[in-house]
């Protein structure tokens, strides 16, 4: 009987649900979140981030799984997801919601806010100085303070107001 050398693979990490995301700037800073926090830095977890760091705005777990060769590599999306949830847990991924669509992730630090066209699916970057005033006006007005990065402001994009 030959038994193979017991991996870390399986190893039980406890990870605090949800820490306050982090202001990684980069990948490097990401991956050394990870490894200070026990994380075993899988060949998947390392291509999800690299996807979500190269991208230039928020990408579905499909998207992710198009952009890495994870398929190849014998990954699914489902473990695209569990990767994702990991790295969200860490602190280092946070996602967002677009309409009726499948959620989308970026890295945490990434303050992006956005507009989206609840017609068409178009969606633009809000310079965050509007979305601050915004914020003063909402919260002056009602004493909710809204945040726009984790449910985007949706409404109709310039051309399908023209329609
Ligand atoms: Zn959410
Ligand atoms: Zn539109």
């Amino acid at each position: 009987v030959i038994r193979s050398a017991p991996t870390t693979e399986h190893t039980a990490v406890t990870v605090p649900a949800h820490t306050a995301p982090q202001a990684v700037a980069d990948l490097d800073a990401a991956l050394a979140v990870l490894r200070a926090r026990g994380l075993r830095l899988s060949g998947a977890r390392r291509q999800v981030l690299e996807a979500l760091f190269c991208a230039r705005g928020p990408l579905s777990a499909e998207e992710i799984e198009r952009h890495t060769n994870m398929a190849g590599a014998g990954c699914d999306l489902a473990s695209v997801y569990r990767n994702l949830e990991t790295l969200e847990e860490a602190g280092v991924v946070r996602h967002l919601h677009v309409g009726h669509g499948p959620g989308l992730y970026l890295p945490a630090g990434d303050a992006t806010e956005l507009v989206v066209c609840e017609r068409c699916g178009a969606r633009a970057d809000i310079d965050p100085r509007v979305t601050a005033d915004v914020r003063a006006a909402v919260q002056h007005a009602t004493g909710f303070s809204p945040r726009f990065d984790h449910f985007p402001l949706a409404g109709l994009c310039p051309r399908c107001q023209e329609r």
